[in-house]
């Protein structure tokens, strides 16, 4: 009996709002413990919470780029749990009227494209924070009431590569769209992953398992792996899949239980009496759908349809934010897209995964670079020297013809230098200028970087093939 896996996602993002969502204390991530806290979301009695419209406006876009239905009526519900890390013991979020309903995200995984649908997305307020330290646990109140969307989806994914496709995909367009900042090292995402096994064919799905809060692509990997084997080996060895909660441990890459569906928790949702219901109107819902940028995808579009950029460095150039905006920003600089990418996809990038450059804070200006890529296409430096330039520029700070012009890597059409250096080389190969003129024209390509390397890129390549052709064949 063959075994197939299906799995469906619950995604958190946290909003990119400035203040919370209940309240104006700062959104941003991290501060002093329990300095961005108020009455309001440190649950004091007799606050009332009101709604930041930013979060609603940015729930929305979400809702737009993944294809989902804006619901015209909304409302918010109570969520009742008791645990430290939530002051008001219960979490303002949505239940049967969420923001989003339906939906999908199309991914390719395997060669194929396949259509992931969206169940809802809702808005709902983050909790705080526990640090546990030697027995005794700490709260940390900062994250409570920061914005949250939760995405869930259709049980439509049936491997882990489909799992992480999806994720990035989805984190792509969040930032792309101003929703969420995606920076999984602070947790601004976090993905639950719910996860059965059935015979392939079967019609009914089989016991789900759900593993928690995996916050890294690799945690989401490992995670499914894990489980899909597990399950496999309980199933083969005669036992039954337990409904049940599970928290992976990064340490040991297993999964294990935090707690099992018959402690499963009774929300008791109502509706919430503090917060009205919101009737969005078509042209307000008019205004944010055309507020929202462009979308990776037709960025990668435009690229290679309009700009003839290989599909390849495409896909590089718009898998990271802020490396695509330095990209249209060096080109609205220096109207020559295809030079302009190469050099980003081979040089700048091998400088970010090096670790030389953040991508998030590259250290000179789009258009100092866009200069950098001009001066190479215009002859005025050689294409080596362009990457020189650019590791001083990390470095160094300055602007590339200043660093031209003090490691003197103009390209000077000196050609008593290069005859003389073309002499010089000839003179040092015999044996390679023999076998030119017996006919092993092959040698050409190294007494060509002979002489290239002689002269540091002060003569244009084709300089130098003019002098070398006509002292190898009118001797
Ligand atoms: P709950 O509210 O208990 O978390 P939902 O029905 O809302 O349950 O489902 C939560 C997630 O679990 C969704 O992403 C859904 O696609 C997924 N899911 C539901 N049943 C299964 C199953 N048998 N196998 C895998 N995923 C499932
Ligand atoms: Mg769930
Ligand atoms: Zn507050």
């Amino acid at each position: 009996m063959k075994l197939y896996p299906t799995i469906g996602l619950e995604i958190h993002a946290e909003l990119m709002t400035e203040s919370k969502v209940f309240c104006t204390c700062s959104a941003k991530f991290g501060g002093e413990p329990n300095s961005r806290c108020c009455p309001v979301c440190s649950g004091l009695p007799g606050t009332l919470p009101v709604l930041n419209s930013k979060a609603v406006e940015y729930i929305i876009k979400a809702g737009y780029i993944m294809n989902c239905d804006i619901s015209r009526f909304t409302k918010w519900d109570r969520k009742n749990y008791f645990y430290p890390d939530l002051p008001k013991a219960y979490q303002i979020s949505q239940m049967p009227r969420p923001v989003c309903l339906g939906g999908y995200v199309d991914i390719n995984t395997d060669g194929e494209t396949k259509r992931m649908r969206i169940n809802r997305i809702h808005l709902e307020e983050d909790a705080g924070k526990l640090v546990h330290e030697n027995r005794i646990s700490l709260a940390d109140y900062n994250r409570c009431g920061i914005p949250l969307i939760e995405i869930v989806t259709e049980p439509d994914f049936h491997s882990a590569a489909d799992v992480t496709a999806f994720f990035e995909k989805i984190r792509l367009m969040l930032q792309y769209a101003g929703v969420c900042d995606g920076r999984l090292e602070q947790g601004s995402m976090r993905c639950d992953v719910n996860i059965s096994l059935a015979p392939e064919g079967s019609d009914t799905l089989g016991t789900r398992t759900e593993v928690k809060n995996l916050n890294s692509l690799r945690a989401i990997q490992r995670a499914v792996e894990y489980e899909i084997y597990r399950q496999t080996e309980l199933i083969e060895n005669g036992e039954r899949v337990i409904q049940e909660t599970l928290h992976f441990n990064d340490a040991t890459g297993e999964t294990s239980s935090l707690r099992s569906k018959e402690d499963a928790h009774d929300y008791r949702y109502f509706p919430d009496p503090d917060i009205p219901p919101i009737i969005f109107t078509e042209e307000e819902l008019a205004a944010i759908k055309a507020d929202i940028p462009e979308m990776p995808q037709q960025r990668y579009e435009r690229y290679t349809g309009e700009y003839g950029i290989s599909d390849a460095d495409a896909s590089v150039l718009i898998n990271t934010k802020s490396v695509s905006d330095f990209f249209e920003a060096a080109v609205k600089a220096y109207n020559n897209p295809k030079p302009i990418a190469t050099f980003i996809t081979v040089e700048l990038m091998r400088r970010i995964n090096l670790g030389e450059v953040d991508a998030d804070n590259i250290p000179f200006s789009p258009e100092d670079f866009a200069r950098l890529v001009e001066l190479a296409e215009t002859g005025k430096i050689s294409k080596d020297n362009r990457k020189t330039i650019l590791r001083e520029m990390i470095t160094a700070g300055e602007s590339p013809e200043a660093i031209a012009e003090r490691e003197q890597l103009w390209i000077k059409e000196d050609s008593e230098l290069t005859e003389k250096t073309v002499d010089e080389i000839l003179a040092a190969n015999p044996k390679a200028v023999e076998q030119y003129r017996s006919g092993e024209t092959k040698v050409f390509g190294f007494l060509m970087g002979q002489c290239n390397r002689a002269l540091k890129g002060s003569a244009s390549p084709a300089a130098i093939k003019q002098v070398l052709e006509k002292k190898l064949n009118n001797i």
